[in-house]
């Protein structure tokens, strides 16, 4: 009963939630998206929605963190065959994806996420709607990046040489995926 923080993660359900999250979690963005766009009064049932759509969004997080620590068969099974001119064509999302691990890029864009919720008028909802959604394609990033890891200049070190003195986004480092 005593569970603490992690997630029991030993099911098939579990693996396959955490294989599934990034779209999950675009989906959930693009919920949020809607509820914040659509003009509602505030009822029981709208709180009540964003409130599942929050601890949705947590436990899918808390899912995606324990499937990118491990190998996953559907993950290796589903990596194509010229990978390598895959990761060429990504070289921007990866870039996205080690920005992602930097709080120098991290804490202004979590001020402007934030910020954005703020706007108001037709205006600033759209542009809160386009702030909120570039999370989507945050997590598409860190997605690819982290399938196509053994083939990311910055993570073998080819790159510029600038690592900057931040951490590696999470990614499994001992166990790179198959191949
Ligand atoms: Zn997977
Ligand atoms: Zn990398």
């Amino acid at each position: 009963m005593a569970h603490s923080i992690g997630l029991p993660y030993s099911g098939g359900l579990a693996r396959g939630w955490g294989h599934r999250a990034p779209y999950l979690l675009s989906g959930a963005i693009l919920g949020a998206i809607a509820l914040g766009v659509l003009p509602m009064t505030p009822t029981l049932l709208t709180m009540l929605t964003a409130l599942m759509l929050l601890v949705f969004v947590i436990v899918t997080w808390l899912f995606m963190r324990q499937h990118d620590r491990r190998l996953c068969e559907s993950c290796a099974a589903s990596m194509p065959l010229n990978a390598a001119e895959h990761a060429a064509r990504f070289t921007r999302r990866f870039r996205l994806a080690h920005a992602g691990s930097n709080p120098r890029v991290m804490v202004p864009y979590l001020i402007v996420l934030i910020g954005s919720n703020f706007l108001t008028g037709t205006v600033g909802r759209i542009g809160w709607a386009l702030v909120q959604s570039t999370m989507i394609y945050l997590i598409l990033a860190h997605c690819s990046h982290r399938k196509l890891q053994p083939w990311c200049p910055q993570c073998s070190g080819g790159g510029s040489g600038n690592r900057d003195s931040v951490d590696e986004p999470d990614s499994p480092r001992g166990d790179r995926l198959l191949i």
